[in-house]
């Protein structure tokens, strides 16, 4: 029998472990318990409650009992736009760029509830399974970025799982409907669930997954609809009446029970009890009265389908496969809807909750050994580089390549005996640092004196299967080496990943001759470094007519580096090459030629 790998779904209101057993993928549950955890934790009286038995406890400790924290893995307080003190419980700047989910007297990184999470799913999955556990592929949505996939391998680390693979959420459902066994073709995975809305455009080719575009809403999911529905009741049904905290919290829970019992019925019958404001009568709601109320959200979901189509360049009709995933699209008019916006049925017939966590195990089965008959990649968002002479973006690995993924270029110094080189990474698409994000940096130190231009640094991007990102520099003459295992700072929000891939196509012009224009000096000015070097020795390789034609085109290429036209900068230093080509190879070494750090164009 081959090892078990479980399949994760680490989600933000509801977790979940699957497998491949004799019957094929399923749920890990028994008669008696399941490992369908609601992602809660609550610290009380009654100690640490996690799952089921702290969402109970999340009316009379809202303080204390944590919920949603998904959206703050791997982010640091800058990363986050919502507003904070609008949550029941205390959120709070740790001290490395990170938040802290406050609880009685200290505070828990979402690292560490997660993984409170995570180990109750682990012991759960062994009590039922009987045998232990200790690998699993973990979900997460297609636009976390590294430094949010680290933290939900830290998580699992923390709770005694080794993530063997962090596997893209639209990625697994599609594999759980096994269009992974397909030659090719294009899916929509739609993702509506308790806290987000998710769309991500795949591309399947040979067997492989692409993920070609993501869109969504992290603030738009099933609690929304809750949050209508119960606000519908207090305006229509409650008329006037002043709610407090407990009675709208009460509200919501009864506006859930409303709009799950509605996927099936047309109509319900619910008894509304709130004493406190001398509340006590049936309320009839129905799914008229229903639809009507989240009609704007769901157009609104249906935005994000077209812009995610454009992103990727397809129509609806180009669509082969759409996949429905996350509680809410078990709502009748969001099955409808999209059927209608594709023109075409969606697939449903997988629990839509369960769906991503037995792609995962189908996944995790693979790995293990099983069957295999599909491989899985997945692709990097936005490019990655470090930054090069005059702030300018070298780009190593790009964006939409594929993971696992390597880039190695050499680079050189451009001050003479320089022993140390700092090596900026960024990401993005724009061809300056300054609009790309920071990745955090290093130093290669101890590298022995020499010539700017002699050492020889090789840099190496590897982006693992996982989308983590490791950093390697060594100068290849004298061996010295350096490595960063990144800690990302922390990630960026969708929207920030789409503003910074638009923008890359809007400024491309302006940056490209910008870029050309630092270049062109870099160089002008490393010409002229170097002729300062060696031109006390031009008498004996040329003639005085020789000397005053260099002397003057050097007065007249200082002044061009000085403007900004980057074409006649280019001709002038093209001129000079030819000026200056024979008294060049008589007499200046490598160190003179090639002062500028990065080889090619130099
Ligand atoms: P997440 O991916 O955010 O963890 P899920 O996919 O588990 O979330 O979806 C949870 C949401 O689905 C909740 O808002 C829940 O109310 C909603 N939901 C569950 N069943 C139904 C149903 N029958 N009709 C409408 N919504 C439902
Ligand atoms: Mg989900």
């Amino acid at each position: 029998m081959s090892e078990l790998i479980l399949g994760i779904d680490l989600g933000t209101t509801n977790s979940m472990a699957a497998w491949v057993g004799p019957q094929g993928p399923e749920v890990v549950e028994s008669e008696q318990i399941t490992s369908h955890v609601p992602s809660v934790v609550s610290f009380g009286q009654r100690g640490r409650l996690v799952g089921q038995a702290a969402l109970a406890a999340r009316l009379e400790q809202p303080k204390h009992t944590f919920y949603s924290f998904k959206r703050f893995m791997g982010r640091g307080p800058k990363d986050i736009s919502e507003d904070l003190s609008r949550l029941p419980f205390e959120v709070r700047s740790g001290d490395r760029d990170n938040l802290l989910l406050w609880a009685e007297d200290r505070g828990y990184s979402p690292e560490e509830m997660s993984s409170l999470i995570l180990v109750e799913i682990k012991t759960r999955a062994e009590a039922i399974l009987g045998q232990p556990v200790k690998k699993a592929v973990i979900t997460v949505p297609a636009y976390f970025d590294d430094g949010q996939r680290q933290a939900t391998r830290d998580a699992a680390e923390l709770a005694g799982l080794e993530a063997v693979r962090i596997l893209n959420e639209p990625t697994a459902a599609a594999i759980a409907y096994g269009l992974g066994e397909k030659q090719k073709g294009k899916v929509v995975v739609y993702d509506f669930g308790g806290g987000t809305f998710d769309v991500s455009v795949l591309e399947l080719k040979e067997k492989i997954f692409k993920v070609l575009s993501t869109q969504g809403d992290t603030r738009l999911g099933g609690d929304d609809l809750d949050q209508l529905v119960a606000e519908q009741i207090a305006k229509e049904f409650l008329r006037g009446l002043e709610l407090d905290p407990h009675s709208r919290q009460y509200l919501k829970k009864v506006a859930e029970e409303i709009k799950i019992n509605l996927t099936s019925q047309t109509h319900t019958k619910t008894h509304i009890h709130l004493p406190a404001i001398g509340v006590d009568q049936e309320l009839v709601y129905t799914r008229e009265q229903f639809d009507q109320a989240i009609a704007p959200l769901v157009t609104r979901t249906l935005g994000h389908i077209a812009q995610a189509l454009d992103q990727a360049n397809l129509t609806p009709e180009e669509i082969d496969d759409v996949v429905l995933v996350g509680g809410s699209t078990r709502i009748p008019l969001v099955r409808h809807q999209v059927e209608q916006y594709f023109n075409k049925p969606p697939h449903i017939r997988l629990n839509p909750d369960q769906v991503v966590s037995l792609g995962a195990a189908i996944q995790g089965h693979l790995l293990a050994g099983g069957r295999r008959d599909f491989l899985l990649m997945d692709i990097i968002p936005l490019s990655l580089g470090i930054e090069t002479l005059g702030g300018t973006f070298s780009k190593l690995v790009l964006k939409n390549a594929s993971i696992p993924a390597k880039a190695t270029e050499v680079f050189s110094t451009s001050i003479d005996n320089q022993t140390g080189i700092d090596l900026n990474l960024f990401q993005g698409e724009r061809e300056f640092v300054k609009d790309c994000r920071n990745l955090g940096r290093f130093k290669l130190a101890g590298i022995p004196p020499m010539p700017a231009g002699l050492p020889k640094v090789e840099v190496t991007f590897f982006v693992d299967n996982n989308g983590l990102l490791t950093v390697t520099a060594e100068e290849l003459r004298s061996h010295v080496k350096a490595q960063i295992d990144i800690v990302p700072t922390h990630g960026l929000k969708r929207a920030e990943v789409s503003r910074m891939i638009k923008e890359s196509y809007e400024k491309a012009l302006d940056d490209f001759s910008m870029r050309n224009l630092v270049e062109f000096r870099a160089k002008a000015e490393a010409i002229e470094a170097g002729l300062v070097k060696v031109w006390e020795q031009a008498p004996k390789y040329l003639s005085p007519a020789e000397i005053k034609a260099i002397e003057e085109h050097r007065q007249a290429l200082l002044k061009i580096a000085q403007g900004d036209d980057p074409l006649a900068l280019k001709a002038a230093i093209d001129q000079m090459g030819h000026l200056t080509r024979e008294f060049a190879d008589a007499i200046m070494g490598d160190a003179a030629k090639s002062a500028l750090i990065k080889p090619g164009k130099g």
